[in-house]
This record gives structure tokens, sequence and C-alpha cells, in this order.
């Protein structure tokens, strides 16, 4: 069995709690994907998964087995890092067949368990090569395949795509996460890279100075944040506050200035309450000096391509929307804000 269970897990470095009182539970064959800023526990929390270090105080189990003091060697865990710390005096097969030197395999089993690993990723025809002699992104996938080839339970990588340029990056992320579904291994994945994290996991952990912020599917951590770090976290938000209520069945939130915006139904029942919503940039649109909406001037048009950002500053303070490029904007044009009532999202 491989499910694994964190459960009122904290690490105290002296007084420092570095990470703080976790609740996790990710299922067999599961990706799940450690999210927060530099510094807020991530590596520290897949440390004591892979049992680099112990916890100061709850339990991990690994299926029904109770695995919070086992040493790691007997975790049957395989780790992968960013730095690749690949053997540079071994090539590439020697490099993938060390995990299983180490475990005494026959040499008939470990020929055949590393010519499958090297076709999981993609690398036969290099398999006599020194890691020198090969590109980041192919000692990456030599790292990988060393990570998973003795069939490890488990598989924890922690930002093993860090040091890949982008495009390529994006190439990595599509081949581990199709090869982790092949796998059918249980996955946790630690990056900043909040783009990864969507793309890649079932769930993702939300992580801020130790603590869970939020744990849900892609969707729900960036259309549904639980508060405004993960909102602000997980890409660019737009927010508002002011008092919320019903207008004949239509709600709309008053702002600082008494202008009336509209706004989906908020999280309780009551009117007149204060409330902070968001709206993701991609639904707010600028329309035409003349519709309906808060006025503004368009202050920046940023063109990314297929889709252009717009920075506005409006009646209802600096605003961030992103479009197609064919409806781009100029800088100084008075434009129009515009957006759907259920875009909005309390946090
Ligand atoms: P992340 O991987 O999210 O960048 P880390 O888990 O590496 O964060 O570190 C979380 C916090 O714990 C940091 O403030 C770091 O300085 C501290 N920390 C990590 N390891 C140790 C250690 N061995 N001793 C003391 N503090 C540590
Ligand atoms: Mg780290």
């Amino acid at each position: 069995m491989s499910e694994i269970s964190l459960s009122g897990i904290s690490k105290f470095y002296g007084t420092f709690c570095a990470v703080r009182n976790v609740d996790l539970k990710v299922a067999q064959g599961e990706l799940v994907t450690i999210l927060g800023p530099s510094g807020s526990g991530k590596s520290t929390l897949l440390g004591l998964i892979a049992g680099l270090t112990t916890p100061s105080e709850g339990i991990i189990s690994f299926g029904s087995r109770d695995v919070t003091h086992l040493p790691s060697r007997e975790r049957n865990v395989g780790l992968v890092f960013q730095s690749y710390a690949l053997f540079p005096h071994m090539t590439v097969f020697q490099n993938i067949a060390f995990p299983l030197k180490v475990r005494n395999y026959a040499t008939l089993q470990i020929q055949a368990a590393v010519t499958k690993a090297l076709q999981s990723v993609r690398l036969e025809h290099l398999s006599d090569r020194k890691p020198s002699q090969l590109s980041g992104g192919q000692q990456q996938r030599v790292a990988l395949a060393r990570g998973f080839v003795f069939e490890p339970d488990i598989l924890l990588l922690d930002e093993p795509l860090g040091a890949l340029d982008r495009k390529l990056r994006e190439e990595v992320q599509v081949e581990l996460r199709d090869l982790q579904r092949n796998l059918g291994i249980t996955t946790v994945l630690v990056t900043h890279d909040q783009e990864e994290a969507l793309s890649m996991s079932d769930r993702v952990m939300v992580l801020d100075q130790g603590e869970i912020r939020q744990i849900g599917t892609p969707e729900e951590v960036y259309l549904k944040p639980a508060n405004s770090f993960v909102a602000g976290f997980l890409g660019t938000a737009n927010v508002l506050s002011g008092t919320v209520r019903n207008l004949g069945g239509d709600w709309t939130m008053r702002l600082a200035k008494g202008l009336e915006v509209p706004c989906g139904p908020p999280p309780g029942p009551d009117q007149d309450v204060h409330c902070t919503m968001i709206i993701r940039p991609e639904n707010l649109r600028l329309c035409s000096p003349d519709g309906h909406g808060p006025t503004g001037q368009v202050r920046d048009a940023i063109y990314l391509g297929q889709t252009t950002k717009h920075v506005v500053e409006s009646e209802i303070g600096l605003i961030v929307s992103v479009g197609p490029s064919h409806e781009r904007r100029s800088v100084g044009e008075n434009v129009k804000l515009t957006w759907n009532r259920a875009a909005t999202w309390f946090v």
C-alpha cells in the first residue's frame, strides 16, 4: 500500500516552527503538489515524508504502516532533487543502475529494469554517455529514471524541473505527468511555480509559513481560493472590498466611495456585511466608455502573444485585465470595466 497519510505533523528547529500541524492524505496513484513561496516549509515537509528528518509532532503512515520513526532507506521512496546529483564518472546506465546495485539486484534483473527505465524516459540511445555529455533536460530525465527504477512505493520530487528553461520545463512536465500516470505511483511534487502546480497535479496543497492555506484540485485553488493568500499566490487577482446586498435578486457590492458593482452571492446569508472578493484578470473585460461599469483609463497594454495584459487606473483602483490580443487597447484610452457576476469569488 502506498497511500500517504500525515496527521498533525509539526517540525520545529529550536523554537522556529518550519511546518505546523499539517494533515494530508495522498491516495494511491495520486499526484499531489506542495506549492508555496521560498521558505514556506515545502522541502522540510517532503524530507519528513522521505524520512530525512523526523517530525517534532504527529504521525506519518504509508498505508496502514506507521513510518514516523522509520529510517529513509526502509521507506522504499524514490527521491529526485533539483540538483541532479548524478555521478559524473558513471555512464547513464550505471547511474540508473546504482539504486539497484545498492539493493543487491542480480545482474540480469538490473539489465532488464534499467532498460525499461531508459525506455520510459526515452534515453535508450544515450545509455553509454556520461552526464557531462547530456543536456540539462536529459540529465534531469536520468535523475528521474534513477528515482523510480527500483519501483518505489512513493515518488518524492523536490523542484525537479527548477533548473530547466521554460520550454524544456513544459515538455518535461508533460512527460513526467504521463510517466507518473503510467507507473501509477503515488507522488508528491514540490514546486514554487503555480503554473507547474496547476498543470500537473491531481490536487494542490498551498503552504505558507509552514501552514496549509488550502488543499484542493487545481480548479478549486485557482477559481475558489480559500483566502487572499491563495488567491494572490495562484496568479493575479483583482481584489475589491465593500458591503454586499441583494437588490431585487441581484447582488451588488458597495465600495468605499459609494460605487456599486455587481457580485455573486456572498458566502453568508446576511445583507450589508463587509466582504472581499476577487476577479481574475481573464474574467474582466474592457468595454467602450459609453457602456456600463466603473470608468478607467488604460495605463499599460502589455502584448503577450495570444493575450494582452492591460493595467487600468480606474475608480475602483488599479485593475489588471487579460484578454485576446485582437482586443488590445491603446495606452491612455478611456474604458469601462465589466465582468460577469458568476466570475467573482469571495475570500
Ligand atoms: P522551502 O523548501 O519551502 O523553500 P524549507 O522547508 O527549506 O522551505 O525551509 C523552511 C524554513 O525552515 C526556512 O525558514 C528554513 O530556513 C528553515 N529550515 C530548514 N531547514 C532547517 C534546519 N535544518 N535548521 C534550521 N532551520 C531550517
Ligand atoms: Mg525547498
